[in-house]
């Protein structure tokens, strides 16, 4: 589905890896490419919009790692993006019920693949050696109800008997009341579909969501239908409790925006891409595979992210070098906040220095949390080198002057002072032992 997306975007790091060093031009040429590789691959516009402008401060602000090429580090940045779009490292799968049986509930337009899905999702909880119970409340369709059957047979699971003449609400009680005295683990209900969303579709899939308190509420999309699939999510999403997405013809040839606007837009996970018409063809959602598919640059992302560890060790082992010596000046702070950041916030490196509880603690009651570490660097930023060493020279006017350059007020300025200060007043306390924590760390 992202084949075109793939080509756009390694015509691009082909052009780039030509070069040595990279100028704020190349990387603003090469982001214009990736736009409108993004845009043209059908991805919302807001969305894409964002993106650039994520990725720009990122090729900016980051360092440079030596040991790698610049034009791999962009590759790296891009690959970033793709996963924070796509919703994040940690694939969310599917959450059951404390106490059983968890309720499934499937809604999605007709055609997208809902029936299809309900049954393939039964395949793969019975491979997990869950019972599970799957139950059409398509009443409109009759057919539907036979698929599920037929899908039930296939999966090796049980399917609720069809009552012919009986409503959607009381079938979807039957359904609940054979989970509980037969004690299934899983109850899948496949709602009825529209061709297009309509008030009667949505008003009924609402009602069945009361009977049946859900655990999972699917939304199931066709990826071939691209924006229109993400606005019927939408649509959805405002009057059903959604928890996640399924994508369905991910095996197609759509341009793949629907897939990577579908999580931002709507703001809800997706969980499972399908991936073929046999019963098997459900794959869980990993959004560091589906953007390491789409760049095709596996080799050179775990190159990247291996070398910017081995720099934040060794830069670890600088630091506590100069810790221990009982030296800490601005610039050491910013590059706390710099590694706090890329290490996943403030239980970063902190965490991992000796003694630095108290260190924390204060900093935690200077209210340094993750979303203040980016004005607190902009502020240590708009300072000089030299006031950056030595921050007894910051009076009044270069207050300000930085203030305005970080665009921030003169009183947050002085926070971080009296921050820092606090800070470099307890590193030279614990330097007193003879630095003895600090160096045992960094192995000296
Ligand atoms: P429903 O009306 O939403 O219940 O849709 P169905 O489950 O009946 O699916 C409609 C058609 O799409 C069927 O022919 C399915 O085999 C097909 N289909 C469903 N999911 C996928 C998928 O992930 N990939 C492919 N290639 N076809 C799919």
């Amino acid at each position: 589905m992202f084949d075109a997306l793939t080509d756009r975007l390694s015509g691009v790091f082909d052009r780039l890896s030509g070069r040595g060093v990279l100028s704020e031009k190349d990387i603003d040429e090469a982001l214009r490419e990736v736009r409108v590789a993004l845009l043209e691959a059908d991805v919302a516009l807001p969305v894409v919009r964002e993106f650039i402008s994520k990725a720009k401060e990122r090729a900016t602000g980051e360092e440079v790692i030596r040991s790698i090429r610049p034009a791999d580090q962009v590759v790296k940045i891009i690959y970033d993006g793709l996963v924070e779009m796509l919703g994040g490292e940690a694939a969310e799968g599917l959450n059951l019920a404390l106490n059983p049986p968890t309720v499934i509930l499937m809604a999605g337009l007709q055609g997208s693949g809902k029936t299809t899905t309900a049954g393939k999702l039964a395949l793969k909880l019975a491979k997990d050696r869950k019972k599970v119970l799957l139950a059409s409340l398509d009443t409109r369709r009759p057919a539907a109800m036979e698929q599920l059957a037929m899908l039930a047979k296939q999966a090796e699971v049980d399917s609720l008997p069809i009552v012919p003449g009986q409503s959607a609400p009381d079938i979807a009680r039957r359904a609940m009341s054979a989970a509980k005295l037969q004690g299934f683990d899983v109850v899948i209900l496949d709602t009825a579909g529209r061709t297009t969303i309509d008030e009667a579709m949505m008003s009924e899939a609402a009602e069945i969501a009361k009977i049946a308190s859900p655990t999972e509420t699917l939304l199931v999309a066709d990826s071939l239908t691209g924006q229109d699939a993400v606005r019927t999510a939408k649509a959805f999403h405002e009057r059903l409790p959604l928890t996640g997405l399924v994508l369905t013809r991910a095996d197609g040839d759509g341009r793949g925006g629907a897939a990577l606007s579908m999580r931002a837009v709507t703001g809800l996970p997706i969980k499972f891409l399908g991936v073929s018409e046999k019963i098997d063809g459900l794959d869980a959602f990993d959004a560091r595979r589906v953007a390491g598919r789409i760049l095709g640059q596996g080799d050179v992302v775990a190159l990247v992210e291996k070398a910017a560890q081995d720099l934040d060790v060794a830069r670890t082992e600088a630091m506590a070098k100069k810790l221990a010596k009982g030296q800490f000046d601005l610039d050491m702070l910013a590059e706390q906040f710099g590694q706090m950041k890329r290490m996943g916030g403030m239980e970063g490196l902190m965490g991992l220095l000796p003694g630095v509880q108290k260190v924390k603690k204060q900093m935690a009651e200077a209210n340094v949390s993750d979303k203040t570490i980016d004005r607190q660097m902009a502020i240590i930023s708009s300072m000089t080198k030299a006031e950056r060493k030595k921050p007894d020279i910051l009076q009044a006017s270069r207050k300000r002057r930085i203030a305005a350059g970080a665009g921030v007020d003169v009183a947050e300025v002085n926070r971080l002072l009296k921050q820092h200060r606090q800070m470099a007043d307890a590193f030279k306390m614990m330097s007193r032992d003879g630095g003895k924590g600090f160096a045992r760390m960094a192995g000296m």
